[in-house]
């Protein structure tokens, strides 16, 4: 199965000169799916993971499955206002301004053992966050799954020391 063929790209999305990779692609093409969430669980599955993180939207559509397959819990990561009970929020950086993300502040047992699951990794500020947050709680990062890494962005250096594990590379 090559399932970089499955991955769609668009070019000038969300804006011109961004080539977006669409996985929406793979995702509706079952064996695909199957195939890659398979082989992303794979690598954990001696690794007693305890719940998946999975930052919205599309690592909802990714670290959920991964989480069943591993037999996980799955605690979700959101946009600001979304989440219903009491929350902590990290505030990061982007190229232009800034975002937040927030988690319940009961998701993760702490010493729990962590496994932080997205679609894409671009310039990991989306997955430092995610990492802080969970630290932040108690949890403990064990690693960190893609379907997709954009490797010239670098991503890997602003997570070094974290165990990372993407399926296609770019
Ligand atoms: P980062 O924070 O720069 O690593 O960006 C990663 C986040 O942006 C992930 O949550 C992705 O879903 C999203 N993202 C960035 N570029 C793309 C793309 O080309 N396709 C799909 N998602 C993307």
């Amino acid at each position: 199965m090559n399932l970089r063929e499955k991955i769609r790209n668009v070019p000038d999305f969300p804006q011109q000169g961004i080539d977006f990779k669409d996985i929406t692609t793979l995702l509706k093409d079952g064996k695909a799916f199957r195939v890659a969430i398979d082989m992303l669980s794979a690598h954990y599955q001696d690794k007693h993971i305890d719940v998946v993180v999975g930052p919205e939207a599309r690592g909802f559509a990714v670290g959920a499955p991964v989480a069943y397959v591993l037999g996980a819990g799955f605690v979700p990561i959101r946009k600001p206002g979304k989440l219903p009970a009491e929350i902590i929020s990290y505030e990061y950086s982007l190229e232009y301004g800034k975002d937040a993300l927030e988690i319940h502040k009961d998701a993760i047992e702490p010493g729990s053992s962590v496994l932080i699951v997205d679609d894409l990794l671009a310039t990991g500020g989306t997955t430092m966050a995610t990492v802080k947050m969970v630290e932040r709680l108690g949890g403990k990062v064990a690693g960190l799954a893609f379907l997709i890494e954009l490797s010239f962005l670098n991503g890997r250096q602003v997570l070094a020391g974290y165990d990372i594990n993407s399926l296609v590379q770019y």
